[in-house]
């Protein structure tokens, strides 16, 4: 007898099985808007979902890929096998603690409270995984907490930004964050990490290596004057939008920032800026950015990513490593070269 694994997906998780997506495209699910479907695709509102599945997925031979907001994701055409799970921003939750909160007595017990716990004014927002950047530092600017205004145009979730250490204009989010609690993909239980065991690096984080759910972010900011900190806000996303092609489908900058140079520099003297693959392109407007003119395909970013890399080694003799995130292709990271 074979088993309807929506239906046995649904009836061990405890949910509805309409809340289980069957064959969901998923372009619509990232912000460049390419790739194929998930077999199974949840964006779960309760935590008891979220701490099932990994259990869930291990016992039905499920692969499990956990999704932010998909703004730094492409996905191969073919799509992604197994249950994709999306924390979106239904699940988003903020809290500014108060000082007598277990939490903060806990980093103080285990004196984990980090540089910023001594200083005056110092203030802690506990995140859930689902939040937008953009709403968390607009809630701190609402209390005069300075830290988060770089982040603010930073387009992806507050999960995905931590697994990231997603960062802009000398912020990262390394800089905020003295907690997260994760769901270990393993074990299924409930693991806090603090500061330094975050292993943050230059767009890169533990997560990338356990492969753990991270449930909620705790972020410790500053208190500051809340006009300007507004300000330093629009003059962030000012730059952003003189700058970047914000009116086009994207994932954000294409490649990590090598050693010495810029990648979108080296890209533009190339002469690189409007080549096409298919519907690919090259951005005219900032040549670290690849935006989709319609129907690309992730064939189509792929192969293009491969051609700058190519050509930017031949001429510059400098190898570019992408940062954005290929998920589905049979080989690692859709096969493209990482550094060299
Ligand atoms: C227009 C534009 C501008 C951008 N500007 C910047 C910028 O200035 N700086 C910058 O750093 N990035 C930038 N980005 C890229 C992107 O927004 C960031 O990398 C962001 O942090 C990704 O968050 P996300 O929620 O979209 O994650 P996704 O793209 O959904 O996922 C990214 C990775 O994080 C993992 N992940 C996501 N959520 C979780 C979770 N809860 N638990 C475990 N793993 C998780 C995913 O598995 C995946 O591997 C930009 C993107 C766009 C489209």
């Amino acid at each position: 007898m074979t088993v309807d694994l929506r239906q046995e997906l649904a009836r061990r998780l405890r949910i509805p099985q309409q809340s289980i997506r069957r064959d969901e495209p998923l372009a619509p699910h990232t912000s460049i808007g390419v790739g194929g479907p998930a077999d199974y695709y949840i964006a779960p509102q309760d935590a008891a979902t979220i701490h099932a599945l990994p259990a869930v997925c291990r016992d039905l031979g499920l692969p499990l890929t956990v999704f932010g907001y998909g703004t730094n994701l492409v996905i191969a055409d073919s799509g992604l096998r197994g249950v994709v799970l999306q924390i979106d921003r239904n699940s988003a939750d903020i809290r500014l603690l108060a000082p007598d909160d277990p939490l903060l007595a806990l980093l103080r017990e285990r004196g984990r409270g980090g540089h910023a716990a001594a200083a005056p004014g110092a203030a802690w927002l506990l995140a859930s995984s689902g939040t937008a950047l953009g709403q968390l530092a607009h809630f701190a600017q609402r209390r005069s907490l300075t830290g988060l205004e770089a982040a603010h145009g930073i387009p992806g979730s507050v999960g995905g930004a931590v697994y990231m250490n997603a960062g802009a204009y000398g912020f990262q989010m390394a800089d905020v964050v003295v907690m997260s609690r994760a769901l270990e993909m393993a074990t299924g239980e409930v693991r806090a990490r603090f500061g330094a065991e975050h292993g943050f690096d230059y767009r890169r984080s533990c997560y990338a290596d356990s492969g753990d759910i991270i449930l909620d972010v705790l972020i410790c900011l500053s208190s500051g004057a809340q006009d300007e900190i507004l300000m330093r806000m629009r003059d962030f996303n000012e730059r952003r939008r003189a700058s970047q092609p914000l009116d086009l489908p994207s994932a954000g900058s294409v490649f990590k920032r090598p050693t010495g140079h810029y990648a979108g520099k080296l890209i533009a003297e190339a002469g690189l800026q409007g080549t096409r693959v298919g519907d690919a392109e090259v951005s005219t407007k900032h040549a670290g950015f690849i935006v989709n003119r319609g129907r690309a395909s992730a064939e189509d970013v792929r192969a293009l990513v491969m051609q700058i890399q190519q050509t930017v080694d031949r001429l510059f003799g400098v190898w570019l490593t992408p940062e954005v995130r290929f998920l589905g292709w049979a080989e690692e990271n859709g096969g493209i070269p990482g550094a060299r």
